[in-house]
């Protein structure tokens, strides 16, 4: 029986929204929830979140919380762990939630094996039918989890990051486009920007 409190309806938006249904996306709707339960929606209260993955999980917490990139609530540490730490400016609370080993249940093993065959080789239709079935069965196991079984609740990684300053901007004296000031780089005298900086470096 699923044990989620996100609505069918929210989560088949999520999955628009992604793309595809898949154990990651399982797991960003739980940690979501999880968020949404204890610290509120991002609109509301101010919420942010410090994800330490890029992974297809990113997309249901941004989906869900409304901690977003553009909005500079949903910060990226690209750590590649399966982590994702909330904040609430008002009152201080926080987590940082680790998703634990066991929560993809035992087709991990079947998953990883197919997946290198698919990158490496294509998958013949038998073979992508058992990793149609394995990512199903593990999706599903997600959502039927208690969230205490999926994660742990651990101290944040840190404090609860700066607001988004304004910045001034500068213009990159090779390209003449306008760079946010904490972007540029000095090199031989010149203000530049992140790109033309490499590309001076590499001469
Ligand atoms: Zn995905
Ligand atoms: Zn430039």
């Amino acid at each position: 029986m699923s044990n989620t409190t996100i609505p069918q309806e929210l989560i088949e938006k999520t999955i628009s929204f992604h793309g595809h249904w898949c154990p990651g996306l399982a797991i960003g709707i739980r940690a979501a929830e999880w968020a949404l339960k204890e610290m509120g929606r991002a609109p509301d209260e101010e919420i942010v979140a410090v994800v330490e993955t890029d992974m297809c999980a990113v997309d249901a917490v941004q989906f869900l919380t409304g901690c977003t990139f553009g909005k500079g609530n949903l910060i990226h540490r690209d750590y590649g762990k399966n982590a994702f730490n909330f904040y609430r400016r008002q009152d201080g609370k926080a987590a940082r939630l680790v998703v634990r080993q066991t929560a993809y249940g035992n087709r991990g093993e079947d998953m990883g094996k197919l997946y290198k065959k698919m990158l490496e080789q294509g998958l013949t239709k038998e073979e992508e039918e058992a990793w149609n079935e394995a990512r199903a069965a593990t999706s599903k196991r997600i959502m039927d989890s208690a969230l205490t079984d999926l994660f742990e609740i651990k101290e944040p990684a840190g404090p609860v990051p700066k607001r988004a300053r304004i910045m001034s901007s500068m213009v990159c004296e090779s390209c003449g486009e306008s760079v946010m000031e904490s972007r540029v780089r000095h090199f031989g005298g010149k203000v530049l920007c992140i790109p033309c900086f490499e590309e001076m470096e590499k001469r």
